[in-house]
């Protein structure tokens, strides 16, 4: 698909609804795509849609090893909700390597190095082999996001990729998870309204972004999952 197409194809969902966004990306591209899923309130709204519309469709996570109890309790509930299997991808080095060549708590040092050996490479063997993925970031929740196009060229990692909620608001989501009864991390109703891992995620304060509890007094917003290119920047 070219660069144009796919701006011409985003272009024209900008007032669809997520469903029929989802749709068109999965007949097009299955079965070479997938969710990428955090199991944060926007991904498993889109594991509702998706169950709706094919559910065989792919999810995947990445397990840092150092997720919250409340974020694998979300994903068994899921599961067992669903019927599915998402897979789980790992970084090759163990907690206890990284910190022996690390040292002790890298993340209170250097998050960067932290988020590419636990979450970046991970995704990478993640999205090896597919044509697009599957996101669930809205324009809403940071500065970083709100350039966001519903589908687009990911070019740092080499396919599309699909955002099928940018314009949804925060409300709207818990909204279509109230109404649809999804099981959700229960840390959502403890101010935190983006979830990582424990030792990068603290609660939000009221009028604070909604990304400001990640990686708190670092200036970093982005785990480097969705971090795009210079290139992708001037477009
Ligand atoms: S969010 Fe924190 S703990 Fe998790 S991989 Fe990134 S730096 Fe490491």
């Amino acid at each position: 698909m070219k660069i144009e197409e796919i701006e011409k194809i985003s272009e024209s969902f900008e007032s669809k609804e997520p469903q029929e966004v989802l749709r068109w990306a999965i007949d097009y591209f299955k079965p070479k795509i997938a969710l990428a899923c955090s199991f944060g309130l926007e991904d498993v709204v889109i594991v509702d849609m998706i169950s709706k519309i094919d559910p065989d469709t792919r999810i995947f996570y990445i397990d840092t090893d150092l997720l919250f109890k409340e974020t694998y309790d979300v994903i068994e509930r899921i599961k067992k909700r669903y019927g599915i299997k998402p897979v789980s991808y790992k970084s090759e080095m163990s907690l206890e390597e990284q910190e022996k060549i690390y040292g002790k708590n890298l993340w209170g040092r250097d998050p960067n190095l932290c988020c590419g050996i636990r979450k970046v490479e991970p995704l990478k063997e993640a999205l090896s082999g597919l044509d697009a993925w599957i996101t669930g970031i809205r324009r809403e929740q940071s500065e970083t996001r709100k350039n966001v196009r519903v589908v687009e060229w990911d070019e740092l990692h080499g396919l599309v990729k699909i955002n099928p909620l940018v314009n949804w608001t925060l409300g709207d989501t818990f909204r279509y998870v109230l109404q649809n009864d999804v099981p959700y991390n229960i840390l959502h109703d403890k101010n935190y309204p983006s979830v990582g891992c424990y030792p990068c995620t603290r609660p939000v304060m009221p009028g604070e972004d909604q990304r400001s509890g990640r990686w708190s007094g670092f200036g970093k917003t982005e785990c480097g999952l969705h971090v795009k290119t210079d290139h992708q920047e001037k477009i």
